[in-house]
């Protein structure tokens, strides 16, 4: 989606995280463990005609053939970036309504996810510092498992994090620019080396490549049993999450933020009212005859510059606002599989839609038994030290240097 700020050096990474790179990589003596995003996922079933769960079990021994050591589910991992999402929207609303006279002293609403880094990359690039402080310093689904992996399961498995290679399959090729980040790099407490949350990010297509280059029969292939450690996989079998196609974000908080606030239980789909298109929606809660929540979908290039205008301009009135870079979100990224011939993006996308929320069973992150699990053994409560330490980060201003800016003349 940001292909079009894309530095050389970018490019450079971008190469290096690649199919040939994850097959080098198997059986080196490092454990290789495998995090799915539940949109590959969901590419990859409608593909071959299997549910997603039926995919899961079947990358698993496909994965589990080569040498992976475990197959985890990045909707584990959205939940727990979910909960500290919610832990700072609650923080940043009672702030901006203080009781007392004193007013925040930076800005904090609009809060604006974080998890789609296509937006980031061109919010550091392309707008002023302005727009950062209102993005939420919670890590995206892809680097919180990657932190907990190399921070917390590790030892679990009494494995060093350097003796980890950690791989994630994803929607899009943004998401190997997010993992190649310095801020999401910590120091080795053995040696001091450089380790890296996310060793590489391969797409949906790029499995789909593999399974083509190893002439793998998916039809025929045995489904194994999933990991269960970070997978959110049910005793009997099933999937469980939030839905929303780009990770629920602002359903998830809205829902939070209209109990924790206001003590109003919402029961049943939220009602999204249509603003310009189907890619900018709004759902409100409010309390007396005022609106006390104002929440947005806003999905694609065009409805963001023109939320973006608003907000330098004073004039946003949201309190949250859930920002995908691509039209219709994540299923729709860059890195799913295209169309069958004869087949409409359209189609596809409404086909992904279905399959992707309706077999997965509505779950509350705050009671996922995986997440309450990190935080008794690794967290402690949300926004914590330990939270803040591995869970957080920041973003940054990029100037063009006086080469680029020469060049673009
Ligand atoms: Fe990637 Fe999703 Fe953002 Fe598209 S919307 S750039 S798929 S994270």
């Amino acid at each position: 989606a940001c292909s079009g700020c894309i530095t050389s050096a970018e490019t450079v990474m971008l190469e290096k995280q690649s199919l040939d790179e994850f097959l080098f990589n198997l059986n080196k003596g490092k454990a290789v463990f495998v995090s799915l995003s539940p949109q590959s996922r969901a590419s990859l079933a409608v593909h071959f005609g299997l549910s997603p769960y039926q995919m899961f079990g079947k990358l698993t021994t496909l994965f589990k053939s080569l040498g992976v050591k475990a197959i985890f589910d990045t909707s584990c991992s959205r939940d727990l970036t979910l909960v500290e999402s919610c832990n700072e929207f609650i923080a940043r609303y009672n702030k901006c309504n203080p009781t007392d006279e004193e007013k925040p002293k930076s800005p904090l609403l609009p809060m604006i996810s974080s998890a789609c880094p296509g937006w980031i990359c061109y919010a550091e690039k392309t707008l002023g510092s302005y727009i950062l402080p209102y993005i939420s310093s919670v890590k995206s689904p892809q680097q919180t498992i990657g932190a907990a992996i190399k921070n917390h399961i590790c030892q679990k498995l009494d494995l060093r994090p350097e003796e980890i290679y950690h791989v994630t399959v994803m929607p899009c090729y943004d998401k190997k620019l997010e993992a190649s980040r310095d801020d999401f790099m910590f120091q080795s407490d053995s040696d001091g080396e450089r380790i890296t949350e996310v060793d590489s990010v391969l797409t949906t297509g790029e499995i789909l490549d593999l399974i083509k280059l190893r002439s793998i029969n998916l039809t025929d292939l045995e489904e194994s049993p999933v990991d269960k450690l970070l997978s959110n996989v049910d005793d009997n079998g099933h999937l469980y999450g939030v839905h929303g196609s780009s990770g629920g974000y602002a359903d998830t908080l809205f829902r939070y933020a209209a109990k924790r606030l206001y003590g109003k239980e919402i029961e049943g789909p939220l009602e999204y009212k249509t603003i310009r298109n189907a890619d900018f929606r709004e759902v409100t809660l409010e309390v007396d005859g005022k609106v006390v929540l104002r929440f947005a979908l806003c999905y694609g290039f065009r409805n963001l510059r023109n939320i973006v205008t608003k907000i330098k301009s004073g004039k946003c009135e949201y309190h949250f606002l859930e920002i995908m870079a691509c039209p219709s979100g994540c299923l729709n990224g860059g890195g799913q599989i295209k169309p069958m011939p004869g087949q409409s993006a359209k189609d596809l996308i409404h086909l992904l839609e279905t399959e992707y929320s309706g077999s997965v069973l509505a779950a509350d992150p705050f009671e996922n038994p995986r997440i309450k699990r990190l935080y008794d053994e690794w967290l402690g409560q949300p926004g914590s030290e330990k939270a803040k330490r591995h869970l957080y980060t920041e973003y940054h201003p990029v100037t063009k240097s006086v080469t680029s800016q020469l060049q673009s003349w």
